[in-house]
C-alpha cells in the first residue's frame, strides 16, 4: 500500500494505493499554505491504513537522489529546493521516491493504466504546460541527469515564435500550453479564458478562435511528430486536462501524426487514458513499491 502525492500545477491530488488499485482519493487547490494542507490531507488519508512507502511527483526536472525538484520556472517556487523524501520521513514517517509527473503518468499507463504491457511508449500531458514522458524497450527514459524525454513541451516548434521562459525559442508549450492559450485569449480581450471554450467557440465558427485552435493543434501534433521520430514508440498516450476536450483533440494531432511523420515510420496507436486524474498516482503507487523493495 502507498500513499502517493501529486503536486500539479492547479491542484494537488492525493491517494492511496492497494497494488495499483485507489482506495482513497483527495484533492486539495494550489495556493498559500497548500503544503501544510497536503501533510494534513495525507495524513487524514492514512488515518486509519498502514501504507508502507510514499511517492510524489512535481511538474519539472526532478534530483531523484536528493527528492528535490530541480528546476519548474514558474510552477511551484516553494517546493524549489526543498528536500521532499525529508519531508515525507518527517511527517509521515514512510521512505519516499521523487519523479517528475509526465513519468510518473508514463509509468501508471503503461504498468496498470491504459497501454498496460507496452514496452515502448511516449506520453504528452496536454494540460497547464505540456509534459513528456518516453519509455522505450520496457525502460522508462531518465537520462545522465534525469532530463531525458521529459522536455518534449520545449522542442522548437516555431523559430520565429518568442523566447519561451525556459529560455529556448518558439516552444510548443509557449505556444499550446494552457497558459500560452490563456494568455492570448485575454491578448484579445476575449470573453473565452479557457481551453475548452476555445474550442466550443471554434466549433461554432468563431475565426479568431480557430486560428488559435488550429495553431495549438499543430504545436501539439509536431511535438508528438517529434516524439516519435525519437523514440520510435508503438503507442501514443494523450492526458492531462487539454484531454477533456477528447476526441475533438486527439483526431486532429493524429492526423498531424499521420500526414507528417517519417515515411517509413510505423504509425504508432494514440490512446486517451479512461481515468487520466489517476495515471500520475497509478504511477507513483508503482514507484514507490518498486523504491521501497
Ligand atoms: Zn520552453
Amino acid at each position: 500500500m502507498e500513499l502517493c502525492i501529486d503536486f500539479g500545477g492547479s491542484a494537488i491530488k492525493l491517494g492511496v494505493l492497494d497494488r495499483g488499485a485507489p482506495l482513497r482519493t483527495a484533492a486539495i487547490p494550489v495556493g498559500e499554505g497548500d503544503l501544510e494542507a497536503t501533510r494534513d490531507a495525507a495524513a487524514a488519508l492514512v488515518a486509519d491504513c498502514s501504507p508502507t512507502a510514499a511517492g510524489i511527483a512535481v511538474p519539472g526536472v526532478v534530483d531523484r537522489a536528493a527528492g528535490r525538484l530541480v528546476k519548474a520556472h514558474d510552477k511551484h517556487p516553494r517546493l524549489g529546493g526543498l528536500d521532499l523524501i525529508a519531508w515525507a520521513e518527517t511527517a509521515f514517517g514512510l521512505p519516499a521516491v521523487v519523479e517528475n509527473d509526465a513519468r510518473a503518468a508514463l509509468v501508471g499507463e503503461i504498468t496498470t493504466g491504459s497501454a498496460a504491457g507496452a514496452r515502448d511508449a511516449v506520453l504528452m500531458t496536454l494540460g497547464t504546460g505540456i509534459g513528456t514522458a518516453a519509455a522505450m524497450d520496457g525502460t522508462v527514459l531518465r537520462g545522465a541527469h534525469d532530463h531525458a524525454g521529459i522536455l518534449g513541451g520545449h522542442l522548437t516548434v516555431d523559430l520565429d515564435a518568442a523566447t519561451c521562459n525556459c529560455g529556448n525559442v518558439g516552444c510548443a508549450e509557449s505556444i499550446a500550453g494552457a497558459w500560452a492559450l490563456r494568455r492570448d485569449l485575454a491578448a484579445r480581450g476575449d470573453a473565452v479564458t479557457d481551453v475548452e471554450a476555445l474550442f466550443a467557440a471554434a466549433a461554432v465558427g468563431d475565426e479568431a478562435a480557430l486560428a488559435l485552435r488550429d495553431r495549438a493543434i499543430r504545436a501539439w501534433g509536431a511535438t508528438a511528430v517529434s516524439l516519435c521520430h525519437a523514440y520510435d514508440p508503438e503507442v501514443v498516450i494523450l492526458s492531462g486536462g487539454v484531454m477533456r476536450a477528447g476526441r475533438a483533440v486527439a483526431e486532429p494531432v493524429e492526423a498531424h501524426v499521420r500526414k507528417h511523420l517519417w515515411t517509413s515510420s510505423h504509425r504508432p496507436a494514440f490512446v486517451i487514458p479512461d481515468r487520466p486524474d489517476l495515471s500520475v498516482l497509478r504511477g507513483l503507487a508503482v514507484l514507490a513499491a518498486e523504491h521501497h523493495r
